[in-house]
């Protein structure tokens, strides 16, 4: 049954009334970037309005309010992730970002022989600022294998861990796939041995609410721009012991105590993170769309998107040919898939005709498709203002491009 008003919820969305080639637009790339409410959009209509203004060296009263308004916004993301002090929440340009911050950090920590352990199920971005650590470092890259239906061997894992495992990276839901990973047990074996955990969050964070102090996580990274904030804006969450530790990522205004030619000393947290003018504007909007998602409810819409995950499978499924990637009992709403003999990409043009807007290609998940011997899947994310009525027009849309290319 439908826990809420998907017909109201569609009103605070704008672009949902817009025509795409002459045909409604049915936007179902929501693992890529999601659309923004009304009630974000006017934040930042407000603040480009009324406050835009540099933050934390003005005296002015332009200079303050945006100020009271970016560090309430910090305030929100700790609460809403559960973060014991809002030091260490950290605004990031995004997931990307925030990524970059931490193993570019660890270059001044791992030392020769030292092992990080990322897994197969991971976004490029993900992959590669810890494979530059690698090289700089001298640390090995270890990787989790995944299995036939997108999940990862949890028993490879363990015989992967040892005193040596320095760091473990995995992202909390695959983007390609859908698949949420086992963090939890991922997170307490690597403590066990002495490593930490960064869990990229970027997909998971749309549609769970993540406890970071229940989760013990060490580093907890999201982008506002997958659950209705803007874009160039994320975070990143550190355990202190970490963020102290850490040396700054870039230098600049912000991040200083003292400056002076002979010796500099850094600003405390969050600010020895945070050098140059922020995304203000960003940082704000991402807490007007937290307060967005809270007001409707994690759980709320995680229901209601699973209605549509299990709708839009059986849908497809039934299409003869089409096999769907990552059968994970544990998925967020996200369906990849591949007709027999047809590209992703020729599928995509057509849906695109038709108003559908997917997302095809190897989603930033090269060794995935690798796995599976294919060049791209044709990937729906669904979204809580997404209906059963537009997974019916991706269906018939999916069926049509198939006869047109078969
Ligand atoms: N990790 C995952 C799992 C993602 O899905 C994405 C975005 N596609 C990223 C990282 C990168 O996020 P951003 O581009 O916002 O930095």
């Amino acid at each position: 049954p439908l826990t809420f008003d998907v017909k109201s919820i569609r009103k605070d969305f704008p672009i949902l009334n817009r025509k795409v080639n002459e045909k409604p637009l049915v936007y179902f790339d929501n693992a890529a970037t999601s659309q923004t409410p009304q009630q974000v959009i006017d934040v930042i209509v407000d603040y480009y309005s009324n406050y835009n203004a540099n933050i934390h060296r003005g005296v002015h009263a332009l200079s303050q309010e945006a100020t009271d308004a970016y560090e309430q916004a910090r305030i929100k993301l700790q609460k809403h992730f559960n973060i014991p002090n809002a030091y260490q929440t950290l605004f990031t340009s995004g997931t990307t970002h925030g990524i970059n911050i931490v193993a570019s950090g660890y270059a001044e920590i791992l030392k020769e022989g030292d092992e990080v352990i990322v897994s197969a199920l991971e976004h490029h971005s993900n992959i590669v600022p810890w494979q530059m650590l690698c090289e700089k470092t001298g640390a090995v890259l270890k990787v989790i294998p995944m299995t036939d239906n997108g999940t990862l061997d949890m028993d490879a894992f363990e015989q992967l861990l040892s005193d040596k495992t320095k760091l473990v990276f995995v992202n909390h839901v695959s983007n390609a796939l859908g698949t949420v990973n086992p963090i939890e047990f991922i997170i307490e074996k690597t403590h066990a041995v002495g490593g930490a955990v960064l869990v990229d969050g970027a997909q998971a964070a749309p549609h769970i609410k993540a406890d970071v102090q229940a989760l013990d996580v060490d580093f907890y990274v999201v982008s506002a721009h997958k659950m209705c904030g803007p874009t160039g804006v994320g975070m990143l969450y550190g355990k202190e012991k970490w963020l102290e530790q850490l040396p700054p990522y870039q230098g600049g205004g912000e991040m200083i105590d003292q400056v002076t030619f002979e010796k500099t000393t850094y600003a405390g947290l969050p600010h020895k993170f945070e050098a140059g003018t922020p995304n203000i504007c960003g940082g704000i909007a991402f807490g007007a769309a937290l307060d967005y998602m809270n007001a409707i409810g994690f759980e709320t819409i995680a229901a209601y998107e699973h209605e549509l995950l299990e709708y839009g499978t059986e849908k497809l499924k039934a299409i003869d040919g089409l096999r769907i990637y990552g059968e994970s009992k544990e998925k967020t709403a996200v369906i990849s898939f591949n007709i027999e003999g047809i590209h992703p990409y020729d599928i995509g043009t057509i849906l695109d005709k038709l108003g559908v807007a997917v997302r095809t290609g190897h989603h930033c998940a090269q060794p995935i498709m690798d796995f599976y011997k294919i060049p791209g899947t044709v990937r729906a994310s669904f979204a809580f203002y997404n209906t059963k009525e537009e997974i019916d027009i991706l269906v018939a849309a999916v069926e049509r491009a198939k006869n047109m290319l078969s």
